[in-house]
């Protein structure tokens, strides 16, 4: 465990509150988070410190968003250097970062041009508009259609709830967006029923969006006939077939893209989470022949802004230099192994273990023990793991974890269980 140690007094803190102090902090921020009581000071690796010094592991690591963990030295020097150099610059201009970041994403997979925003639902929604705009202008569909899968997640913006298949999501927002239509995840005849059903006066399903792997909804890999399927009737229909990536890009599942877990190339993706290594940024990829938005049609102020690209491009740089794909996908066995045996030890109160590389779901036997219990108990002992639904917490390490830590990970995750079931 390496010494944190930042310029942060543990009793001075700006914000009402310290360390794991229970006490709910006077706040200016809106309510729309439900908080753990814990302020996080420092952070290095896969370790985070709170204001009282208490170091925690941190399975969580900002959503699958800290690809290299935290304050990781090279990520930590270009950042610096590009502060100095340039910050922030319009898309009236030519930016270097943007089209080197590009091109790295481009060389290392099935996709030709890039357009970069600022997070996944952002991502998500450029691919929406490139949907729609594909339905128009390349199909002739007057009111384009485009199917997702129920229990998906494609983020909290109008339309990008719309496309999420999750009641929850959309309640009290309503009207949501028109034009998308669910299916049942990995279900072929779901998906031939609905895609009938919409096309019964004709032609008009312009795209299809889906995880490879649905992340929030409760961690659920892609089955590979499933999607072997889908692509073979957006091929036959020349439906768009769009995977948003957002959580399981970037070296995620121990491939350094879900598709190449599931044999296909869709035609377009959406990238976010990992790409920044906690700087936001977020990334809508096609192939040429889909590469269809024009100067006018879409745009994003801050989206693919120097500092930004110089941050994606760093993690992807150091993923390929460390062999970081590879990495997860090992520690993702090992940290499923552990897993299992927990299950095998606790079939009263867990029921399996599922996910890709180091995006690992430990399914619960609700109701006796909810993930959210679970979660809030693991802080206790040190371990921050997240939620994915009511029955399921998922481990998102940073792929630069190690085998020790994984071993005191479940270590700590299974002293909490003791201690909520004992
Ligand atoms: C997190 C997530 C999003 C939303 O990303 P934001 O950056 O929060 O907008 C979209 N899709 C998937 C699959 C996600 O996991």
């Amino acid at each position: 465990m390496p010494e944190l140690v930042d310029g942060l007094d543990s009793k001075s803190s700006a914000f009402g509150f310290v360390g794991s102090s229970p006490t709910a902090p006077i706040t200016s921020v809106m309510n729309t988070y439900t908080r753990f009581p814990l302020q996080v000071s420092k952070g290095k690796g896969a370790w985070i410190r709170d204001c009282d010094g208490n170091q925690y592991l941190d399975a969580v690591a900002g959503i699958a968003t800290c690809t290299l963990g935290h304050s990781d030295p090279v990520m930590d020097w270009a950042l610096d250097q590009q502060l100095r150099k340039l910050q922030h610059i319009s898309n009236l201009y030519q930016i270097p970062e943007q089209e080197a970041l590009a091109a790295w994403i481009t060389t290392h997979s099935c996709f030709d041009k890039v357009f970069f925003c600022n997070s996944g639902a952002e991502a998500n929604e450029a691919a929406i508009k490139l949907a729609r705009k594909y339905g128009h202008q390349v199909r002739g569909i007057e009111r384009p259609i485009i199917l997702t899968a129920e229990a998906s997640f494609h983020g909290r913006t109008l339309a990008t709830i719309s496309a999420t298949g999750q009641p929850k999501y959309h309640k009290g927002f309503e009207p949501m967006v028109r034009g998308f239509r669910f299916f049942t995840y990995n279900d072929i005849s779901s998906f031939d029923r609905l895609l009938e059903a919409t096309e019964i006066e004709g032609p008009r399903v312009a795209a299809v969006l889906l995880e490879p792997l649905q992340g929030e909804g409760g961690v659920n890999p892609g089955n590979i006939d499933f999607f072997n399927h889908v692509r073979k009737c957006c091929d036959m229909k020349k439906i768009l077939l769009i995977f948003d990536e957002v959580q399981t890009g970037v070296g995620r599942t121990g491939e350094l893209w879900g598709y190449n877990k599931l044999g296909i190339e869709p035609d377009a993706f959406t990238l976010a989470k990992g790409l920044g290594g906690g700087i936001p940024i977020g990334a809508l990829a096609v192939k040429e022949k889909y590469d269809l938005l024009c100067p006018g049609d879409h745009a994003s102020t801050f989206g693919g802004n120097p500092f930004a690209c110089r941050a994606g491009l760093t993690v992807m740089k150091e993923v390929e230099r460390r062999g970081l794909t590879y990495h997860a996908r090992c520690m993702g066995e090992l940290l499923q192994e552990l897993l299992k045996q927990l299950v095998t030890r606790y079939p009263d109160h867990l029921r399996d273990v599922r996910g890709w590389g180091l995006l690992q779901g430990l399914v619960l036997n609700n109701p006796s023990l909810t993930a959210p219990s679970l979660v809030k108990q693991a802080i206790t002992e040190r371990l921050l793991i997240v939620p994915a639904g009511p029955e399921v917490v998922r481990f998102l390490p940073p792929l630069t974890i190690k085998p020790k830590e994984l071993h005191t990970a479940v270590n700590r995750l299974e002293k909490a269980l003791l201690s909520i079931i004992s």
